[in-house]
């Protein structure tokens, strides 16, 4: 199996590199979706959540209010270290279920909104970065209804260029049209993904 880990920032293109990726065949494991799967409603996840931090962490329809909880985590150690016991490892499990279900001969795409921020690169045989300039970053957010400011928050919150730059075995530029990027993502699937893949098939006894 290849494991590749693919991040970048907000707005920078992951899904749309994702996606194409999955046309090809790779399987993708969504590491937000995950994330959200493993504390829904009638989950043990969410039960354990309500049970530490009480009913004021649900919304009306007994869902996880995530503002609620950012707010309630926010600057207490203690808080977000309880939350964390909760979902890190239902998340570790889910995902390892899913690499193992991809099955020997995957290319694996792991899509980790915060691969570089918490320092996860060891866990990939290759770490792509997407990326694209700020302002087309901002617009592709706001056009997706976010409010400018809030686009320019959160993108500030996250790594920066040079943090990025570190970690990355492949850096996809996505600073042109969709085209642009899609044709890249093809291009690395052939001349890069495929062909370590089966250098690692061949190697494995
Ligand atoms: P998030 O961090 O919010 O999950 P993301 O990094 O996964 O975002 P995408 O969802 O792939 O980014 O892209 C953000 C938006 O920008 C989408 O609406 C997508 O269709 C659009 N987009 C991505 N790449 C391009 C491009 N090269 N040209 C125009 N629009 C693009």
């Amino acid at each position: 199996m290849l494991r590749v880990g693919l991040t970048g920032g907000i707005g920078s293109g992951k899904s749309t590199v994702a996606d194409r990726l999955a046309e090809h065949g790779a399987r993708v494991i969504d590491a937000d979706r995950i994330s959200r799967e493993v504390v829904a409603v009638g989950t043990d996840g969410l039960a354990e959540i309500a049970a530490r931090f009480g009913p004021e962490v649900l919304d009306a329809d007994g869902a996880l209010d995530r503002a609620a909880m950012a707010r309630l985590v926010f600057g207490d150690e203690a808080a977000r270290s309880d939350l964390n016991g909760i979902v890190h490892p239902r998340v570790a499990a889910r995902t390892a279920e899913l690499m193992a279900e991809a099955g020997s001969d995957a290319i694996v795409v792991h899509d980790v909104p915060l691969l570089v921020e918490n320092g996860y690169q060891a866990d990939y045989h290759l770490v792509i970065i997407v990326d694209a300039p700020v302002e087309q970053r901002v617009r592709r957010l706001v056009d997706r209804g976010l409010p400018e400011e809030d686009a320019r928050a959160r993108i500030g919150a996250q790594a920066s260029e040079a943090q990025r730059r570190d970690a990355a075995d492949i850096w996809l530029d996505n600073g042109a049209e969709l085209d642009r990027i899609r044709s890249s993502v093809d291009e690395l699937w052939r001349e890069r993904l495929v062909p370590f893949e089966a250098n690692i098939r061949s190697r494995s006894p």
